[in-house]
């Protein structure tokens, strides 16, 4: 399972084929309870398919956005969904009788291109995914790295500038406050309200000012034009940044990079990592490989799933 704050994708996951899923409504107006609900009549409904296929669900992963408990599945805040200690995991296993492990979605995100995408066979491995926010997750030696509460890998919030820009998270200067979607947006119409002369092929494409989002820039910047060129510069040198902080504190063998906003801006990647080569040490700059994320929107799904699996096995094994 994979819960947003507007919908939520359950699936029945083999590796990293989606065999059947359903989606649902997660928007904050409904309960918690009646969001349970509706995802364990969507698990049961695909464990007939499976059973009818002649399978086994052995065990639900779930992968939700917001802060998680692992060891008791609570969710412990989430924005969002505006969910506060909702305990998900035992609503769930209990209604499903199969063992469930809640982490968080970007996590699971990462896990997922970890065990089935494109970081798979490495040791250490991070990635970044750039959307509206920026979201992240690590690898460290064969497991998710998830902190002493849970919240490691939140390396849209890593600081790149002191007193920098004010982020979404009420701090300032990291990371999503620079090359975040909507922080690209936001740049743009800063300065086309600044030069108006220099932004008019921006103010044609979204109608006014306050329209601008990160696509209108993705747009004018593929048409060539210099404004918009340079707040995709400013956005990636940033994530570059960001890049080579990673590279120095966890030295992964892989970085994968993903999200719409690096589909959308498809010279960011190639700008970002000439800025985190200038910050990465050598020992850490050597061994890394940056690679585009492979499973696109499945990386959650397909996380969750793999990592319940390897949660399973181990708890069994112990
Ligand atoms: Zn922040």
């Amino acid at each position: 399972m994979d819960i947003g704050g507007s919908n939520a994708r359950v699936a029945l996951v083999h590796g990293a084929r989606l065999i059947a899923q359903r989606s649902l409504d997660t928007t904050s107006e409904r309960s918690a309870t009646g969001i349970c609900d509706d995802l364990v009549l969507a698990a049961h409904e695909l464990r007939q398919v499976a059973n009818a296929e002649g399978s086994t669900v052995l065990a639900a992963g779930v992968g939700v956005a917001g802060q998680v408990d692992a060891s008791t599945g609570t969710v412990i805040y989430a924005p969002n969904l505006a969910w506060h200690d909702v305990p998900l995991g035992a609503c769930l296993a209990n209604a499903i009788g199969i063992p469930v492990f809640v982490l968080n979605d970007v996590q699971a995100a990462a896990y997922g291109e970890w065990s089935h995408g494109a970081a798979r066979g490495a040791s250490d491995a991070a990635a970044l995914f750039v959307g509206t926010g920026v979201g992240g997750g690590l690898i460290t030696q064969g497991d998710l790295l998830r902190g002493c509460g849970g919240s490691a890998g939140e390396l849209g919030h890593v600081t790149i500038e002191l007193d920098g820009r004010e982020c979404r998270c009420g701090r300032r200067g990291c990371v999503e406050a620079y090359a975040g979607g909507w922080a690209i947006g936001k740049r743009a119409r800063e300065e086309v309200l600044a030069r108006p002369e220099e932004g008019r092929r921006l103010l044609e494409l979204a109608g006014s000012a306050d329209a601008l989002t990160a696509a209108h820039v993705a747009q004018a910047a593929r048409e060539g034009d210099s404004l918009a060129s340079t707040i995709v510069r400013a956005a990636a040198a940033a994530l570059g940044a960001a890049i080579g902080i990673v590279a120095n504190a966890f030295n992964p063998c892989m970085l994968v990079l993903g999200g719409g906003v690096i589909e959308g801006f498809p010279e960011m990647a190639a700008i970002a990592r000439e800025a985190a080569h200038k910050r990465a040490l050598p020992a850490a700059w050597r061994v890394l490989r940056i690679v585009p994320a492979a499973l696109g929107d499945h990386a959650g799904t397909v996380g969750a799933a793999a990592w319940a699996l390897r949660t399973l096995n181990r708890d069994q094994k112990s």
